[in-house]
């Protein structure tokens, strides 16, 4: 299973050939005979509310770099999606959150980066049931909460973005 389109077989490293399975060019191993499957990575990310004001921020790297979204990153193999969504939060922000009190937002699949194709999985959580001080960690330049009537002045790194917040602040309407 890997995400971008491969060449070889991780398994023999045999140069692979594309043949057609269930309706899809799939990438095959001529040598070993397995089919080598390509799919999403899963994401995870935190929306924190502090009443109108919901937590961005401003990535370092790209895609997007230099711009705004929700807190976030990838899931580390065994790591489940809201302990992944708190490891993050805590890493670019420096709030610590109990995985347990994150409230599921949406799941989606970002516009693909490349060859990369991600599904992000959105929590959110009230500033008053983190701990910590607000601090940008190592993959964020910064990190501020932005009041919901400046939201259409910020830009944003991904599309899913503006309409993750707005689900997440109506949850606490
Ligand atoms: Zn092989």
């Amino acid at each position: 299973m890997v995400t971008h389109v491969p060449s070889y077989c991780p398994h023999c490293g045999h140069q692979l050939t594309t043949v057609e399975r269930e309706g899809r060019p799939r990438h095959c191993c001529p040598s070993c005979d397995r089919v080598v499957y390509r799919n999403p990575v899963p994401g995870a990310a935190v929306v924190v509310v502090d009443g109108d004001s919901v937590l961005l921020v401003q990535r370092r790297i790209d895609p997007g770099a230099g711009r705004w979204c929700d807190p976030g990153g990838h899931l580390e193999v065994d790591e489940r999606p809201a302990v992944a969504a708190a490891r993050e939060l805590e890493e670019e922000t420096g709030l610590g959150v109990d995985p347990g009190g994150l409230t599921l937002v949406d799941a989606l699949q970002m516009v693909p980066w490349g060859e990369k194709y991600v599904v992000t999985i959105g929590y959110t959580v009230k500033r008053r049931e983190t701990t910590g001080a607000l601090s940008p960690g190592t993959d964020a330049r910064a990190a501020r909460f932005v009041h919901r009537e400046d939201l259409s002045t910020v830009e944003f790194a991904f599309d899913y973005v503006p309409g993750r917040l707005d689900r997440a602040l109506a949850l606490f309407d």
